[in-house]
């Protein structure tokens, strides 16, 4: 049993009042995701079109001001608003939990992994530099000064509430630009935390602006952020079909682009690979976020001679180590999807799954786990929840080996020839994240130069961190972000030419 928590410590209801909109104006109500028909936990700004015409101006007028800003001083204020993310690690983690309705233990690894992004940009703040180049001629002087974009339009979505704004807000800051930033209409709140810790950090309230909105606005705040030629950059992370949308939409002021869209992951077992390290892997890499990471192995290949070895690891992995509940309580490991439409997309994917011919091994629609707890009269009820769940024998026809699944899905497919198997991995148009497992180093670092992704994880299932770029290739997006590069995405690189009077 996990002991009942599911309330928010007093100074996380404390921030979660400071950042909830009480004035007049339209506003949308936010929902703890365990508990969907209880009463909404807060409620939020709407923001319309005009709004963000307004968060507009203000964010270009604070650049003249930011752009100019010592380098010395853009990082003293990350660094800042790391430390006050740190002091409010707890609170922020809870907050997180209950409206995207990850487990504790989970947003508390993201309130450190979103903080680091922070900690690391403000370092590069320091370092970022122009060049002078050697002489063309005699009478003439080179050199290349690097200098911030513009306003910045980030668009956020809701199962990395913080982390997808530090890694792209800090950067942008660091770079000397300002930021609107549009995060999910699901997770609003985390995202009015951080900003408010940003301020009292001293970052200028017109230099990051969170602009929230409902799911009905969203289309116009972005229309507005796309749109106006004052903003030079967009940093966005969610799903293929809405990053397409404003990639075109961006076309006629022809902004800079950054886009982290959908990824359809391959993780491949190989004959000789260590079977304990690569269940370790694959479940550390899928149940992150209850299996909502556009990272998320969404293919797993297995060598036909591990095969029944490994099925048989990984179910009782996740029977051994998976508990399921609400996130606030103790000892849960993880809630629920994100909503009823996420579930039935779940449920979908194995009944045509099963109808092609896979197995399901664990888990499935009728979990009874799932079901006692969002069943009528039970404190979550209403809630999609779903249990880890296991098909073999997936053929590549099926919508789960096409699409990415965002559960907790485990689809499986055995291969007999390595080649085999990068073929698969590589037929489709996603290529943001990629996994192999063997102990053979040869065979690890030719499936580094087959796969077509834009990070890979070589017997490890954690390929992101601050240090390293994170990004995809193929139509999981543009650009990169994080790593030594994070602030080029959004510097701009001007050629100076100096020709000297005899
Ligand atoms: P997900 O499926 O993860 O919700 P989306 O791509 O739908 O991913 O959403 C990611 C972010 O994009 C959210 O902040 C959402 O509100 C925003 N969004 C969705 N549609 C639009 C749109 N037409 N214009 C601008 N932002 C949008």
């Amino acid at each position: 049993m996990t002991a009942v928590r599911r309330a928010l410590s007093p100074s996380a209801r404390a921030l979660l009042e400071r950042v909830s909109h009480t004035a007049g104006g339209p506003r949308f109500p936010v929902h703890d995701a365990a508990r969907p028909l209880a009463a909404p936990i807060a409620h939020v700004k709407d923001a319309s079109g005009a709004d963000a015409v307004v968060a507009i101006h203000r964010s270009a007028d604070a650049f003249a001001t930011w752009r100019h800003e010592s380098p010395a001083r853009r990082a003293e204020a990350l660094s800042g608003w790391h430390a006050r993310m740190m002091a409010s690690a707890e609170d922020l983690a809870q907050i997180t939990a209950l409206e995207a309705g990850k487990a504790l233990a989970d947003t508390r690894r993201e309130v450190a992994y979103a903080a680091s992004f922070i900690d690391w940009c403000a370092a590069l703040a320091r370092q970022t530099a122009g060049e002078v180049l050697l002489p063309s001629s005699r009478d003439h002087r080179q050199l290349v000064l690097k200098e911030p974009i513009g306003p910045v339009a980030v668009i956020t979505p809701w199962n990395f509430p913080l982390a997808m704004i530090t890694r792209k807000v800090s950067a942008a800051l660091g770079a000397g630009c300002t930021t609107v930033v549009k995060p999910a209409e699901t997770t609003p709140l985390s995202a009015l935390a951080l900003e408010a810790l940003a301020h009292d950090a001293g970052i200028p309230s017109d230099a990051f602006i969170v602009l929230t909105a409902s799911r009905a606005n969203a289309a116009v705040v972005g229309t507005e952020l796309c749109q106006d030629p004052r903003i030079r950059a967009l940093s966005f992370t969610g799903s293929t079909a809405v990053g397409k949308h404003l990639y075109r939409s961006c076309a006629d002021t022809v902004k800079k682009l950054e886009l982290e869209l959908g990824g359809n992951a391959p993780f491949i077992v190989a004959r000789d690979a260590d079977v304990d390290v690569a269940v370790a892997s694959l479940t550390a890499a899928k149940l992150r976020a209850n299996g909502q990471a556009c990272v998320a192995p969404n293919r797993v290949l297995v060598a036909r001679e591990v095969h029944d070895e490994f099925i048989a690891k990984l179910v009782r992995t996740l029977d051994e180590t998976v508990v399921l509940g609400h996130g606030l309580d103790d000892g849960v490991t993880m809630g629920p999807l994100i909503d009823a439409a996420a579930r039935e997309k779940f449920v979908g994917f194995i009944s045509d799954a099963t109808s092609k011919g896979a197995k399901l091994v664990c888990g499935g629609p009728d979990d009874p786990r799932a079901r006692a707890l969002s069943g009528a009269g039970s404190e979550c009820e209403g809630a999609p929840f779903v249990a880890p769940t296991v098909v073999t024998d997936v053929p590549p026809h099926a919508r789960c080996w096409q699409e990415e699944v965002f559960s907790p899905l485990f689809s499986v497919a055995a291969f007999d020839v390595e080649d085999e198997a990068f073929a698969m991995a590589n037929d489709t148009t996603a290529g943001l994240a990629a996994y192999f497992c063997s102990r053979d180093l040869s065979r690890c670092w030719r499936a580094v130069e087959k796969l077509e992704a834009g990070v890979v994880g070589i017997n490890e299932g954690a390929i992101s961190t601050c240090v390293q770029p994170f990004g995809g290739v193929k139509e999981s997006g543009l650009g990169r972000e994080a790593g030594p590069h994070a602030l080029e995405e959004f510097l701009e690189t001007k050629s100076v030419t100096f020709r000297l009077s005899s």
